[in-house]
């Protein structure tokens, strides 16, 4: 890595400590994950900036300051089991690996996700699992194997109203989940906490701008 590389991490990071991101883990996450690493060559020169950037088919990898408050709200641990929907480019849940034990991740564009799950091997994350699918129906049983329910759920496309019911039924008791909802134009980052007794208590977070959670496996030629 060369000086101006480091000194654009180091921008990024002030950037995100002014602000007011303060989970030291997180931060560290997000300095050393290589977001350069995510981004399709005509936007290398932007990777380090806190701007979402377009990666094709449509969709966008997050804003590092968006990628940072999630993962502050979900308040992980190194013991978290972790459920991703909208892996994208891979970025979110890169610092996800860095943070948690392991992140088992969805996403519908099965080229977005091959691209992925390439990089996943190229910087050596080995604690994430992939899966081309519709995150709608939350983690499938798979060899008769339930991986469900998860310490913390992370969605990160927008839910129109509210979460899907499979992604609420798959969470632990006392875990968490954090959803951007609402449609486009007037969404909230909402978190899900699931009590004692089984019901969920939700806390509005900021307001965000996320592309839809869509059902089913995308066509090939589905744009977005
Ligand atoms: N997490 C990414 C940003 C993801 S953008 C980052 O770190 O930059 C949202 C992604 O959610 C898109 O790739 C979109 O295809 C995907 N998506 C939308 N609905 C989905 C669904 N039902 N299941 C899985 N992925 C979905």
């Amino acid at each position: 890595m060369n000086t101006q590389d480091i000194n654009k991490r180091i921008r990024l990071i002030m950037h995100l400590r002014s602000m007011g991101i303060t989970d030291t883990d997180v931060l560290s996450a997000m300095e050393r994950v290589p977001r350069d690493a995510f981004v399709p060559k005509e936007v290398l020169d932007q990777a380090w900036e806190d701007m979402a950037l377009p990666i094709g088919r449509g969709q966008t990898i997050s804003q590092p300051y968006v990628v940072a408050a999630m993962s502050e709200a979900l308040q992980l641990s190194d013991r978290d089991k972790v459920l991703e929907i909208g892996t994208g480019c891979g970025y979110q849940t890169a610092i996800l690996a860095h943070l948690a034990r392991r992140v088992y991740t969805i996403e519908r564009h099965v080229p977005l996700q091959k691209d992925a799950e390439k990089r996943f091997e190229d910087l050596k994350l080995r604690n994430i699992t992939a899966l081309a699918a519709d995150g709608m129906k939350g983690w499938p049983q798979m060899n008769g194997i339930d991986q469900a329910p998860f310490d913390k759920i992370i969605v990160t496309a927008a839910a129109s109203k509210e979460p899907p019911q499979a992604l609420l039924d798959q969470l632990k008791i006392g875990g968490s989940m954090v959803i951007p909802v609402g449609p486009p134009g007037d969404q909230v980052l909402r978190r899900y906490t699931r009590e004692e007794d089984g019901s969920f208590a939700s806390k509005d977070l900021m307001g965000v701008r996320f592309v839809p959670l869509l059902p089913d496996v995308a066509k090939d030629d589905e744009a977005a």
